[in-house]
């Protein structure tokens, strides 16, 4: 082929398929969320206010769950849930090494130890019997991943808590809209932690949501967020009148802004929306793919699960393609196609290396997975002619690669 040709890949000369890139991950961002963040800087009131108030209130009724907290990210919530569960120095804490770095950063900063359960190669979340084969005396509390929107096996993960008395905080960065067996992710663990960074499916900037059903962790969260000063001290200022605040505990900087609640309350309200526009992406993607040299993990099976379609990952098939999967990604990148990685296998990272011990072998699946994955774009702000862009720029890099 010869660089002019269209099939001579972008990479190597030829014509990208797209001109203008298409990111990954950009938020769908619309009128509603513009005109509120608008009226909040020009009411004065930028900081913990009233919209954080009506925002948790909407979260709240969206999930569920008796109590929902904003904080000032998904990481903030997770850090304050395992404190509130009782996660001290000496703890061990099980996880999954098939997850973004802070699940198990917070875990560290509370000077307990993430011991690692390999995820399930189908579902790519963690694998119960590796959790059971890891509890020991040590154990304090487990933190399943619904990762990429698909909910975790949580009927046997909440059996392994009641048998052996352990807290449950779930990491539902991914899991807005998931449902297990028909209940709400946010109605089930001990605390469960949501993020609303920019690229997940309902954004604030940065953003984060804890709920839970315990109003002493939900009075506690409220709390340890904003200094650790006593309850509603924000409202200082408010029209309510001037009160002292009093320090009940050294706390955290972890609120959220008004300025943040005014994209989340229009964001939420069209969460549903959003999702249906996904599934329908989800839907041309698999069958577009269908003949490729790649995976699509399997949808849940149970009739009550949903899948919040937060991630449109592919395993690539590296036994039937000419390069590795950074060479496929940087191949879409001269497409003009935006892609992500979720995760390479969080325990060969440096610092897991050397402060553990790890070595490749350790968590075979996570490995596996970690090697081959790659995310499309699926935000509802796609185009019908973004996603065949996706689809044509897939098919060419594929289709060039395949041995
Ligand atoms: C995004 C993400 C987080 C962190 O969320 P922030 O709001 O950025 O703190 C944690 N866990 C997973 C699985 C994530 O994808």
């Amino acid at each position: 082929m010869s660089a002019g040709d269209p099939g001579t890949l972008a990479i190597n000369g030829g014509s990208p398929v797209r001109k203008d890139y298409l990111v990954f991950g950009s938020p769908d961002v619309r009128d509603a969320e513009i005109r509120e963040v608008e009226s909040t800087l020009r009411s004065g009131w930028l900081g913990t206010g009233p919209r954080v108030a009506a925002f948790e209130e909407a979260f709240r009724e969206y999930v569920g769950a008796r109590f929902a907290m904003a904080l000032n990210s998904c990481t903030a919530g997770l850090h304050l849930s395992m404190i509130a569960v009782g996660v001290e120095a000496g703890d061990e804490v099980i996880t999954c090494p098939m997850t973004f770095a802070s699940t198990a950063n917070v875990i560290l900063h509370l000077g307990a130890t993430p011991v690692f359960a390999d995820c399930d190669p189908e579902t790519l979340c963690i694998d119960p019997q590796q959790i059971a084969a890891r509890v020991t005396p040590r154990t304090k509390a487990l933190v399943p991943i619904h990762f990429a929107g698909r909910p975790a096996d949580m009927t046997p993960i909440v059996e392994i808590a009641r048998t052996h008395g352990l807290k449950l905080v779930e990491d539902a960065a991914h899991a807005i809209e998931t449902l297990h067996h028909g209940a709400k992710i946010g109605t089930i663990g001990d605390c469960t932690a949501f993020s609303f960074y920019v690229t997940k499916n309902v954004i604030t900037g940065e953003g984060g949501m804890v709920t839970t059903d315990d109003p002493e962790i939900a009075d506690w969260i409220k709390v340890a967020g904003l200094h650790g000063l006593s309850r509603d001290a924000w409202k200082r200022y408010s029209d309510e009148g001037f009160r002292h605040y009093e320090v009940t505990f050294p706390g955290f900087k972890y609120n959220m802004m008004d300025l943040q609640a005014a994209l989340g309350i229009h964001q939420l309200a069209r969460v549903e929306e959003n999702l249906k526009r996904r599934e329908a992406i989800w839907k041309r993607y698999a069958t577009a793919f269908a003949d490729l040299p790649l995976r699509v993990p399997p949808d849940p099976t149970h009739a009550q699960d949903r899948h919040a379609r937060h991630l449109f990952i592919v395993l690539l098939d590296l036994e039937h393609l000419g390069t590795d999967r950074d060479g496929v990604l940087q191949a879409l990148h001269a497409e003009g196609i935006g892609t992500g990685v979720h995760y390479r296998a969080l325990h060969l990272h440096p610092f897991y290396r050397e402060r553990f011990g790890y070595q490749v072998g350790d968590y075979p699946h996570a490995e596996w997975v970690g090697a081959r994955t790659l995310s499309l774009p699926l935000s509802s702000k796609l185009r019908d002619a973004d996603v065949e862009d996706v689809i044509a720029g897939v098919r060419k890099v594929l289709s060039a690669y395949r041995t």
